[in-house]
């Protein structure tokens, strides 16, 4: 999957080159978003549901999944093209859990799955006919993966699964979930991680709860209960064992894009907080005039600048197929804290309005502050950080 355009700039440097191709995909894109996504989505997110028939929607247009190769239902296409799908849904403003899907859960399936189950699977995700999800959170393990309680025993052609795993982003609407559970007793317990997909339907897999949120309402993340789930052994990912090693190589690319996705939030509550400042009035004069809210905005927009040249460098290296766990465990941590950062002052910016729903920085401001917390905590971020550093 790693296939893409990036340019070389030397050992250490590395940007993207965006083609005619990429421009016009995302041109469409962006007509696509406006046309059948925006005029709806204030409505969805009140309902906090999206059709399911909006996934089918970017399927058929060429949105979901666009790095799998041709023969699964993709265009074969570089990681470039995610990041551009996360840029222009931010700016449209849109919350889908596109990325998650595409580039976070699919990408298992692809790199772990047999040719039977790409198959059977793949179409599907690209088309939007099939929507996944990944569950590895339980209610006593989040940061310690390797203390996850949920257990599948063999039963001739079958795994029995047992246990309850929170948080799942997609949760409710998956068709189906990638579920990290334990399959046996070997002394080191991420040695006992397995991989599982488990098709919605099938007996014993329960969509307990659709959990209430701070932000974040379209993205219809559940509570998911297996109780004795009968799921067919073909449909392990990989090997028995390997889950942790599996997670930890996929960990890459899903904390890449989550702070892809607060570096484009950060550019978007920006934006928002600039114009504001250029027209909203006190004691006769914008309020961008007095200097200490223009400085504000200056920090803001360096400290966006030296995300963007970090993480699009990144994204050029993860394309070439570095490995980059520690550089992209700093970009996730700084990223959505200065991403937090941008909300609280933008919100602040914006008075009184700012804690107004109707106001898109309100809902900017909810959305944004679990970017700290999923796909790995800070602290965990540091953790990675530190271990690199000997300490
Ligand atoms: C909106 C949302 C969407 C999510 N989507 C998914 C999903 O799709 N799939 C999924 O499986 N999970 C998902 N998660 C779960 C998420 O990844 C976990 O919440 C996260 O990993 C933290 O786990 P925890 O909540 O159990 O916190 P804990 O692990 O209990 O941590 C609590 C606090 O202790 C700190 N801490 C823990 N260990 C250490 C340590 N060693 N050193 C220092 N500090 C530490 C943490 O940083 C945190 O501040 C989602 C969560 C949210 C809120």
């Amino acid at each position: 999957m790693f296939s893409g355009n990036f340019k070389s700039l030397g050992e250490s440097a590395m940007t993207i080159v965006y083609t005619r191709e990429h421009e016009m995909f995302r041109q469409s894109l962006r007509k696509f978003l406006h046309k059948e996504v925006v005029p709806h989505f204030r409505k969805w997110e009140k309902e906090r549901q999206v059709p399911k028939e909006i996934w089918k929607s970017f399927g058929r247009h060429g949105f979901l999944c666009p790095w799998l190769p041709e023969e699964y239902g993709g265009s074969g296409v570089g990681f470039e093209y995610s990041l551009i799908i996360m840029e222009e849904m931010s700016r449209a403003d849109v919350d889908i859990p596109i990325s998650l899907h595409s580039d976070v859960v699919v990408p298992y399936l692809f790199s772990y799955g047999d040719e039977e189950q790409k198959r059977r699977w793949l179409p599907g995700c690209a088309s939007g006919d099939l929507l996944t999800a990944i569950a590895m959170t339980e209610p006593d393990a989040g940061s310690d993966l390797a203390a996850i309680q949920t257990a599948a025993v063999e039963e001739g052609d079958y795994y029995i699964l047992n246990g309850q795993k929170v948080f799942v982003t997609n949760g409710w609407d998956c068709d189906l979930v990638v579920v990290a559970c334990k399959t046996g007793n070997r002394p080191k317990p991420h040695h006992n991680i397995s991989l599982i997909a488990v098709e919605d339907g099938t007996p014993g897999f329960i969509k307990s709860k659709k959990m209430e949120k701070m932000g974040r309402h379209t993205e219809g993340t559940a509570e998911l209960v297996f109780e004795d789930c009968r799921v067919p052994r073909n449909h392990l990912l990989g090997q028995e064992g390997k889950g942790f090693y599996y997670l930890m190589e996929k960990l890459q690319q899903e904390r890449l894009v989550a702070a892809i996705g607060s570096l484009c939030a950060a550019e978007k509550m920006f934006a928002e907080g600039l114009e504001y400042a250029k027209t909203r009035k006190a004691f006769g004069k914008p309020i961008g005039s007095f200097q200490y809210n223009s400085f504000k905005l200056a920090e803001m927009a360096t400290e966006i600048e030296i995300a963007r040249t970090f993480v699009e460098r990144l994204v050029a290296e993860h394309i070439q197929g570095r490995e980059l766990v520690t550089k992209v465990s700093m970009a996730k941590w700084w990223v959505s804290e200065m991403t937090n950062r941008v909300a609280a002052q933008v919100l602040q910016l914006h008075g009184g309005y700012g804690y107004m729903e109707e106001y898109p920085i309100c809902r900017h401001y909810q959305n944004v502050r679990v970017d700290t917390i999923f796909a790995g905590t800070n602290e965990i971020m540091k953790s990675i950080i530190a271990k690199s550093l000997g300490l």
